[in-house]
């Protein structure tokens, strides 16, 4: 069962996709899918200056990984062919046609520097910021100020021109916005967009209203910063007489620490991807992190991109996208900025992490283990990731964070050691080194068994034993249960490394 709910994702290929925008398209998403309707994907690459090559592309690579995927896109195709702008070309022509015919749009042939004196010249009356509108029009080159043999006289000579929508001087305008509410402006604030341009395009906000007027669009879900455009948006629905979409603009992504909009300098700075995937500028070969090859898994990332503006209302965090599609409502967006938090998309993450399989875990681990040389069975690597899935953010932190199960440590934490081996304590350890070689069956109750008798023969409390182990072990003190990791890796290795431990820790206490 289908709705008549039309919803559409309109990227401009002006370069990568932010997260900002991959939130659009998921908020879109995830509306359609909630409400039965149909979800569209639209490119609207109308601005032949700003296009960057491969962005399309980028664009459509991020929607898949993220698993949000449209019903209708240049791609698929639909009903509504076709979905990218630059191939609509022919059909906006006729609209400003309308629009001038109504007359709700004229022609203006200012050039450029007839465009700059004009804001000169209101500069200097103390015109804070010069427009194109219903008070200066009347002194500009258009087809309101000239006589219409005038006008005729430049279409006829082929005269490069725009054409300009013709706003009410001082009107006000209301709209019902889903997550803002009512929002006014009045019509003295805006000024005389362009419309259609002279190299035969539209601009975006022509096609943007005329395309979603076609394709049937019922929910203009999008970002803050198109809000001043929609009172145009409004206008130019109203100028044709259409019925007007319901519109809900979505808070902003803001930096950390809430001080403004997120932008990749700040993911620079902070050291944290703001774009969904790698990106190399096709121009100036920079490069840009993505979050998937940073190790994200794309359902943490959308769980983490959901809450960016959203909550369910409760205590629930982990939402899976059946659940999201579920729970999703535009009443429970927010309208203030949501602050972009990277330790949380991590947490996120391990979340996720938790949840696979051993299994699968193992699979997944499997490739960064070999590219640094590991060869084991499935059963050591079961054991592994099962004991290290606590302590792991991303696949990749197996290896990082883990090496120790495959390698000895190559250098130990001193502090620990200087204030642990202590004469009277130190010399006992060589009677554990023999218990433990002993001990069999090599497995952690056992090794457990070994250490508390040796422990309790000498007199020993855990806080003298167990960082000994741990560090001569791992090298660490922070890691998986000390039982567990050292029957894994056996009796020989375990023993091994503990007498290693010992001789090198006999250097580091004696720094002192
Ligand atoms: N093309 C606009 C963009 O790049 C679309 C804005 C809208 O959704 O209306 O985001």
């Amino acid at each position: 069962m289908s709705s008549n709910v039309r919803v559409r994702f309109a990227p401009s290929p002006t370069g990568p996709l932010h997260i900002g925008g991959v939130r659009t398209a998921l908020y879109n998403y995830l509306f359609a899918k909630k409400n039965k309707g149909t979800f569209i994907l639209r490119i609207e690459d109308t601005d032949q200056t700003r296009y960057v090559e491969k962005a399309e592309e980028y664009i459509a690579q991020s929607l898949k990984w993220c698993g949000i995927e449209a019903d209708e896109s240049p791609e698929k195709g639909g009903e509504f062919n076709p979905y990218r702008q630059s191939e609509r070309k022919d059909q906006y022509r006729q609209y400003a046609e309308q629009l001038l015919e109504s007359g709700h749009a004229y022609y203006a042939f200012d050039t450029a520097e007839e465009l700059e004196e004009m804001r000169e010249r209101m500069r200097k009356q103390n015109v804070p910021s010069p427009q194109y509108n219903a008070v200066s029009r009347q002194y500009m080159k258009n087809s309101l100020a000239l006589s219409a043999d005038e006008v005729k006289k430049r279409l006829d000579n082929g005269e490069p021109y725009v054409i300009r929508a013709k706003l009410p001087r001082n009107e006000e305008l209301r709209f019902e916005d889903e997550i803002r509410g009512w929002v006014v402006f009045n019509t003295g604030q805006l000024d005389d967009k362009v419309l259609f341009k002279s190299d035969g395009m539209p601009t975006y906000h022509l096609a943007n209203v005329v395309d979603d007027h076609l394709m049937k669009i019922t929910h203009v879900i999008r970002g803050e910063e198109w809000l001043p455009s929609a009172p145009l948006h409004v206008l130019l629905y109203r100028f044709f007489g259409w019925e007007q979409p319901i519109f809900a603009h979505l808070p902003l992504i803001l930096k950390p620490d809430g001080h403004g909009k997120l932008s990749k300098r700040d993911g620079d700075r902070l050291g944290f991807p703001v774009f969904p995937l790698n990106w190399k500028d096709p121009e100036t070969g920079e490069q840009s992190n993505g979050f998937k090859e940073r190790g994200f898994f794309p359902d943490a990332f959308n769980n983490m991109l959901a809450f960016l503006g959203w909550n369910p209302g409760t205590n629930q965090e982990v939402f899976s996208k059946e659940e999201l599609i579920e729970t999703f409502s535009l009443e429970r967006v927010g309208k203030s900025g949501a602050k972009f938090d990277f330790e949380k998309g991590k947490w996120f993450n391990q979340q996720y992490l938790k949840m696979q399989k051993p299994e699968t875990l193992v699979e997944l681990a499997s490739p960064v283990l070999e590219k640094n040389g590991v060869k084991k069975d499935d059963a050591f690597l079961r054991q592994f990731v099962m004991q290290m899935v606590e302590r792991v953010v991303f696949i990749n932190d197996f290896w990082s964070e883990g090496k120790f199960y495959f390698q000895a440590p190559d250098a130990y934490e001193e502090k620990m050691i200087r204030k642990k081996f202590k004469p009277g304590k130190k010399e006992k350890f060589p009677e554990l080194i023999k218990a433990l070689k002993e001990t069999d069956p090599f497995n952690a109750e056992s090794i457990e068994q070994t250490v508390k008798t040796f422990m309790h023969d000498n007199e020993l409390g855990f806080g003298d034993v167990l960082p000994i182990i741990r560090i001569a072990v791992s090298g660490i003190m922070q890691g998986p249960p000390i039982f567990e990791m050292a029957a894994l890796i056996g009796k020989e290795e375990t023993v091994n490394r503990l007498e290693k431990g010992l001789e090198a820790f006999e250097g580091i206490a004696g720094k002192d």
